[in-house]
């Protein structure tokens, strides 16, 4: 973790130092301040895991949150999170499987099994909308990271803070001349401090080119103390989407929670974390798709009309598809099985 902090901040300071030419006095500032610690840059530098791994690794996660969920009294939530994905019915030639479907969904926000769900539906849904508004008005899609000083606060308090500054933002001139609306979210991430810090990720709709120190002047006007943010062109809008959608609205380190940060995170329980504004959000709301909105969805969702019988769609396998159930140890063995690796 300290290697890939180093690292993380490397390449932001790297970032920072090609697109702001800080004084001497701003640069310490710069560095004291914040570093932009995103998911979305970590997923290109860890190694990519398993399949089983991945799903115990969840399964581990959810089983130390139902852990202190219980200890803070909250035993409905405890034990829908040990409810959540405990047994799974799939389908599988016996090489690959295929539209995996669990026994029960918490919902949860912390969940990492119904918040990788949740992210993939999103995905879906705003992947065709999100394409032809971009077809439809010209607009250049980018992915905008605004960030925070850091404070000794709740996260409540702390996502208020972020959201009452950029609902500012974007009423400025400056905001309304450059873009068409988009969709937020939040994230959560905790520094070496130990404070934690919430960073907003913006999906914007870009009306024409600007030099990004502007729109840090902008963002240091509303927040009065803040002028880290990062912005990046999307190119590849499905997996601009995947890489925005998969990190967002769940801390990094829940691994490492108290029972205090679940309680602090609770108290969240009625703030939305994730929304459209501007022009893109009454285009959504009035999207009805046409015959020229076709958009190929990401891989998993191409399998959703699978039954047992059906043959294999994975590449050069012929094999029928079989339906079977197992626990949730019982399917990472399946899934080791099939990877080759021994059970456990
Ligand atoms: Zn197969
Ligand atoms: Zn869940």
């Amino acid at each position: 973790m300290e290697s890939l902090d180093k690292q993380t901040t490397f390449l932001i300071n790297g970032f920072n130092s090609v697109n702001y030419s800080a004084t001497p006095s701003e640069t310490s500032k710069l560095q004291s301040q914040t570093y932009v610690h995103t998911g979305v840059i970590n997923s290109q530098q860890i190694k990519k895991k398993s399949r089983s791994e991945t799903f115990k690794a969840r399964q581990k996660t959810k089983g130390h949150l139902a852990l202190l969920a219980a200890e803070i009294h909250e035993s409905d939530l405890s034990k829908k999170l040990l409810r959540c994905h405990s047994r799974l019915a799939f389908l599988t030639c016996g090489r690959h499987i295929h539209q995996v479907i669990p026994n029960f969904v918490c919902e949860f926000r912390l969940c990492p099994d119904c918040a990788r769900r949740k992210s993939r539906k999103r995905v879906n849904d705003y992947l065709p909308v999100m394409t032809a508004f971009v077809r439809r008005n010209r607009v250049k899609p980018v992915h905008l990271v605004l960030t925070q000083t850091h404070k000794r606060e709740t996260r409540k308090q702390s996502v208020k803070r972020l959201k009452t500054a950029f609902n500012n933002l974007i009423r400025r001139e400056f905001w309304k001349e450059h873009f068409k609306g988009g969709t937020w979210s939040v994230e959560f991430t905790r520094g070496k401090d130990n404070l934690h810090h919430t960073h907003l990720h913006i999906i914007g709709f870009r009306t024409k080119f600007f030099d990004i120190d502007l729109l840090r002047d902008e963002w240091f006007s509303v927040t009065g103390d803040s002028f880290i943010l990062r912005l990046d062109p999307i190119t590849d809008l499905s997996k601009g989407l995947l890489e925005v959608f998969k990190y967002v609205s769940k801390p990094l380190d829940i691994d490492r929670f108290t029972a205090g940060d679940l309680k602090d995170f609770l108290k969240l329980r009625n703030t939305h974390l994730f929304g459209s504004f501007g022009e893109f959000r009454t285009f959504k709301s009035n999207y009805i798709a046409s015959d020229d909105d076709k958009v190929s969805l990401p891989d998993y969702s191409k399998y959703g009309q699978l039954t047992e019988g059906y043959v294999c769609p994975s590449n050069n396998c012929d094999r029928l598809l079989i339906e079977k159930r197992r626990s949730a140890k019982g399917f990472v063995n399946y899934l080791r099985k099939i990877e080759g690796s021994p059970p456990s």
